[in-house]
C-alpha cells in the first residue's frame, strides 16, 4: 500500500536532529531551546499539591478557570487592557499546538497564508497539511527588517491568515510601535486575520518592551495572539500555552480545540494558575535572560564570531562567515562533533529565501546555567573547526 504523504518534503525537525546529535557527540547543546536549570520548586509543588487534592481529571474544555483568569490578570498588567478570561481565552497543551489550532480554524483549503521567514519551524507544515497556500516573504536576516512593500503585495483577495512573531525566533528582533502601525495599516483593507506567536513576551531588553499587534486598535478584532508558559516559566516540558482571541474568533477556536485537544493536562493547569496568582517572577524574566546574553556575548569578545543584536527571545545569532564558508547545516553538524557544541542553522527556517543557502549564521540558547555559556564560550572563542 502507498501512504500519500501530505508533507513529503519534512524529516525530522532541526531541533530534534540537533538535540539527538548534541547527545551522541557528548556536545554542550545550545541547539533546541530549553533551560538547563531547574524551575522554580514551588511550581513543582504546586503540581504534587493538585495532584494530592484529586485534581486528576479532565478540565474543562477552554481551560481551567483559575489559569484562564491568571492569563487574563497578566495580560491587564503587562499589556494595560483588558481580556474576558471567559470568552477570550482558551489554555492549549502549548503554543505549537495553539498555533495549529488556529490555522486549522482559519485557513481552508487553497487559502493563501502569509509568513515572514526566517519563520518558526512549524507554521508552513501546518498550512500545507490543512490544504493552504504558503506565501513567504523574506526578512533582512542581518538586521531583521521586513521590506514592508513586499508584505503588502504579497496579501491578496486569497489570504485568510497572515503569521507573525515577536520577540522573533530565531532573529531576536522584536516589533516597534511603528511596526506595528504599518502591519495595521497594510492590513486595512484585507480579509486576512493576524496570527501573532508572541511566546517569548516576556523576554524583551535593553528597556524595550512588547508590543503586541493585538494592542492596536485596528487590529484588535482580527488578531490571535499565542502564548506559551513554557519560555517564561522556564518549563519547556509542561507544554501549556494559550490562544487569546476576541470572543467571536475564540468561539470558532473552541470548536476545532475540543476535536484537536479537547482539554490540556488538569493538575499543570491548576500549578499554572495557583503560582501565578502569588507570584510577580515573571516581570523579572527578561533582566534575568539579559544577563545571560550579556555574559555569553562578552565571553566571545575578541573570537571572528560575528554577534548579530539580540532585542528579545533567549536566542543569539552569530556569523561564521569570516571563518568558513560552508553551508549552515554542514557548520552546525561539524561543530557540534568537531568542538562539542550544538547549535541551530538556520535555513529549516527559511522557506521562500533564494539567499537561504548562502547564509552563514548559528543559532545560539542562552536559556543554560552561567558556567554551560562560558565553558560553550571557551569551545568556540578559537573559531570554526
Ligand atoms: N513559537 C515559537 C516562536 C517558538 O520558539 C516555540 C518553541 N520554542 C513555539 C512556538 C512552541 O512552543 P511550545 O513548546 O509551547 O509548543
Ligand atoms: N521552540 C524551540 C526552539 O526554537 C524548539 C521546540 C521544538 O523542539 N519543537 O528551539
Amino acid at each position: 500500500m502507498v501512504i500519500r504523504s501530505k508533507l513529503a518534503d519534512v524529516g525530522t525537525t532541526i531541533f530534534s536532529t540537533m538535540t539527538a546529535l548534541a547527545n551522541a557527540a557528548g556536545a554542550i547543546n545550545l541547539a533546541q531551546g530549553f533551560p538547563d536549570y531547574p524551575c522554580d520548586p514551588t511550581l513543582g509543588e504546586r503540581m504534587a499539591e493538585a495532584i494530592a487534592e484529586g485534581h486528576n481529571q479532565y478540565a474543562p474544555m477552554p481551560g481551567h478557570a483559575l489559569l484562564r483568569m491568571a492569563v487574563a490578570s497578566l495580560w491587564q498588567r503587562r499589556r494595560g487592557t483588558l481580556i474576558d478570561a471567559d470568552s477570550d481565552v482558551t489554555i492549549t497543551p502549548g503554543a505549537t499546538a495553539a498555533l495549529f489550532t488556529a490555522i486549522a480554524t482559519i485557513v481552508s483549503p487553497g487559502d493563501d497564508v502569509v509568513i515572514l521567514t526566517p519563520a518558526y519551524d512549524s507554521y508552513a507544515p501546518a498550512v500545507r497539511t490543512l490544504g493552504g497556500r504558503v506565501v513567504a516573504v523574506p526578512m533582512n536576516v542581518h538586521d531583521g527588517l521586513l521590506d514592508w512593500t513586499k508584505l503588502a503585495d504579497a496579501i491578496t483577495e486569497r489570504t485568510s491568515l497572515v503569521i507573525v512573531n515577536t520577540p522573533h525566533n530565531p532573529t531576536g528582533t522584536v516589533m516597534s510601535l511603528d511596526d506595528v502601525d504599518t502591519l495595521a495599516s497594510i492590513m486595512a483593507n484585507t480579509n486576512a486575520l493576524l496570527l501573532s506567536d508572541e511566546v517569548y513576551d516576556h523576554i524583551v531588553f535593553d528597556g524595550l518592551r512588547h508590543v503586541s499587534p493585538a494592542g492596536h486598535p485596528a487590529l484588535a478584532e482580527k488578531t490571535i495572539v499565542v502564548t506559551s508558559f513554557g519560555k517564561t516559566l522556564h518549563v519547556t516540558g509542561w507544554k501549556v500555552g494559550a490562544l487569546i482571541a476576541p470572543s467571536a474568533i475564540t468561539r470558532e477556536l473552541r470548536k476545532v480545540h475540543q476535536f484537536l485537544s479537547f482539554s490540556v493536562h488538569t493538575p499543570t493547569q491548576i500549578a499554572l494558575g495557583r503560582y501565578l496568582e502569588q507570584t510577580s517572577n515573571t516581570d523579572n524574566v527578561a533582566a534575568f535572560f539579559q544577563a545571560k546574553r550579556d555574559l555569553f556575548v562578552h565571553a566571545l569578545r575578541g573570537s571572528s564570531w560575528t554577534v548579530l543584536p539580540c532585542q528579545g527571545t533567549y536566542f543569539q545569532l552569530l556569523g561564521y562567515g569570516t571563518m568558513a564558508d560552508i553551508e549552515d547545516v554542514e557548520a552546525a553538524k561539524t561543530l557540534t562533533t568537531a568542538k562539542g557544541v550544538a547549535s541551530i542553522p538556520l535555513s529549516p527556517f527559511m522557506e521562500g529565501h533564494e539567499s537561504a543557502g548562502s547564509l552563514r549564521y548559528l543559532r545560539f540558547c542562552f536559556a543554560k546555567r552561567d558556567e554551560t555559556l562560558l565553558a560553550a564560550a571557551d569551545r568556540l572563542k578559537n573559531g570554526m573547526p
